[in-house]
């Protein structure tokens, strides 16, 4: 196919806002795409390889300047210059090759083949990673010779695509639409997502879809080729956990770590994100763990790998350096241990994707031989309320995230938040405080008390000391009460602010707690809310159970 035939079809999507009509338009590309469907469907995306294999141009802006003044024989700083003013190096390639346009022989038609081979070349150079600066080079050289030969819209669509970003608005849900479009009128568009979960591979899924829903049907599972994720609803009570996945249920541990989908084939370990990028590079660690560890040849694990030093959790914060490091590896993981734990098995020696979860875990058990860096994620089946409460407890204790509750006879889904699987939000402990001052309220709520100021008991002081202010979510009701409860207890007023006498309790709620450096006692709640008047209790909560609490959190 002419690359000219598929600019137009590009150059149409980017014009329109409707994604109904992205996919129409989308739809009559692909059914004209007779030999290179599988190209034009990926370059449709702005890609040249699904994410998981590990084909990147590397190729960054500033490198696309230089290319696209090589191509058009003008200087950097002219093309930066068009760059500044519109924001996109695609205007630029268009205006620059547009102006030499005027003094260029006849050149030849680009083909979708010739493009897509010329940037897949670039990739491997890329890959093999042939010494940085001579690589760049040749990369650049390579590309600026694509892009003389292109028209000015042409080049408009080469130089994103050399960013591998094609700034249309066409996502995966847009192309697997107008798949089902061109070759299942339009009545398959969950199969084809299906088979897209399966692979995370359009060009498979686009051959698939041509030939029909027989050939879609078969596109399964594979080692090495990573599947979605299965992900988790959320509930707001263990109640309503057990209402979603059924009881009795499994109870994991909810680690703050990095989801991390395990293959194993013929022995040979690789390790994907969520997001399906390949890190097995990144996680030797990981990887010698599960060679030593996972009794199986060909299997698919999903675990979580949790920061750990010395027994203590290290936060994602920090573990998630070492998701992108390319260099001095070792050395960052040394000061970023990690542990693994697994949490379910889809495939071993076949897959297991409809199997009910309750046997994956058995396999799992089977599968996996523990030892201090590799540990099953703590796990109990239950019926009973307390147990996930004690679950959820001890999960935060250990400064984990708190609990997932499982459907036990649930298949694998990959890709959907079915409620196979819920996290349950975390349960706050709601602090005692006392209320140490107030402000006058204005407008409707005028003779009423509001903005309450909140405080903990320093032991060290003897005194209260501040952790934010009340303010919103007071009923009509609560504020009458309270400003009936507070007024005898006013010491001082200066403006509308009153100070008072700390003699009144209250059970608060509340998002978080953070640091503050405006506040004495250094800690801020976030979103506090009023639960309850504490009249049975006469010490507000100390500064100390703050301290600890956030350091829990
Ligand atoms: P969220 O990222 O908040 O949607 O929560 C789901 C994530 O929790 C998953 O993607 C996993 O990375 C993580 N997770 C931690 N422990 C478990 C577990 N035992 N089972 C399933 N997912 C877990």
């Amino acid at each position: 196919m002419e690359f000219s035939k598929l600019v137009e079809h590009l150059e149409k999507v980017e014009n329109t806002q409707a994604s109904l009509e992205k996919i129409d338009i989308l739809s009559s590309l692909y059914s004209e795409s007779e030999d290179h469907l599988e190209d034009v469907v990926m370059l449709s995306l702005g890609r040249i390889s699904p994410a998981w294999q590990d084909l990147d141009l590397g190729i960054s802006s500033k490198s696309v300047v230089d290319i696209i003044a090589m191509a058009s024989g003008r200087k950097e700083e002219e093309v930066e210059e068009v760059w500044k003013t519109s924001g996109d190096l695609g205007d630029a390639a268009e205006e620059m090759i547009e102006n030499k346009k005027q003094q260029r022989l006849m050149t030849k038609e680009l083909t979708v083949e010739k493009v897509m081979n010329r940037l897949q070349k670039v990739s491997e150079m890329e890959k093999q990673g042939i010494s940085q600066s001579v690589s760049q080079d040749k990369k650049k050289k390579l590309l600026a010779d694509l892009l003389s030969s292109a028209e000015p819209a042409e080049a408009r669509y080469l130089a994103r695509m050399m960013l591998e970003n094609l700034r249309i608005g066409i996502g995966e849900g847009t192309v697997r639409d107008a798949l089902d479009q061109a070759f299942l009128n339009g009545e398959h568009s969950e199969l084809v997502q299906q088979a897209y979960d399966y692979s995370n591979d359009f060009r498979q899924v686009a051959k698939a879809s041509r030939k029909g829903t027989e050939e879609l049907d078969k596109i399964d599972l594979q080692l090495f080729r990573p599947v979605k994720s299965m992900l988790a609803q959320k509930v707001e009570s263990i109640e309503d956990g057990f209402d979603t996945v059924g009881e009795p249920a499994a109870v994991d541990f909810k680690y703050d770590g990095l989801r991390a989908q395990i293959h194993v084939k013929e022995g040979e370990v690789k390790i994907f994100t969520r997001r399906l990028e390949n890190i097995t590079d990144q996680f030797p660690d990981v990887k010698k763990y599960v060679e030593k560890q996972v009794d199986s040849e060909n299997c698919i694990i999903d675990s979580e790998i949790v920061g750990m030093k010395d027994g203590e959790v290290i936060p994602f914060q920090r573990l998630s350096k070492r998701i992108k490091r390319k260099y001095e590896i070792e050395k960052l993981r040394n000061e970023i241990p990690v542990d693994l734990r697994p949490f379910d098995l889809i495939y071993e020696e076949e897959s297991l994707m409809e199997k009910p979860y309750s046997e994956r875990w058995k396999r799992l058990e089977e599968v996996i031989d523990e030892n201090e860096d590799v540990r099953l994620a703590d796990h109990i089946e239950t019926s009973i309320v307390e147990d996930v409460n004690e679950m959820q407890q001890s999960s935060l204790g250990e400064n984990h995230e708190g609990v997932m509750m499982k459907s036990l006879d649930a298949e694998y889904k990959p890709g959907s938040r079915v409620g196979y699987m819920v996290k349950l939000k975390p349960v706050m402990e709601t602090l005692d405080l006392a209320i140490i001052g107030a402000q006058w309220s204005e407008g409707r709520k005028s003779g009423w008390l509001g903005r309450l100021k909140l405080g903990c008991w320093n032991d060290e002081t003897g005194e209260y000391e501040m952790v934010g202010r009340m303010s919103s979510g007071l009923t009509d009701e609560q504020l009458e009460e309270v400003t009936e409860r507070l007024k005898p207890l006013i010491k001082s007023e200066e403006g509308r602010d009153v100070e008072l006498r700390p003699e009144v309790l209250v059970e608060v709620e509340y998002e978080e707690i953070q640091e503050s450096p405006t506040y004495e006692s250094g800690f801020a709640l976030r979103f506090p809310r009023l639960k309850s008047f504490r009249d049975d209790k006469e010490e507000a909560d100390s500064k100390e159970k703050l301290e600890n609490l956030y350091d829990s959190q």
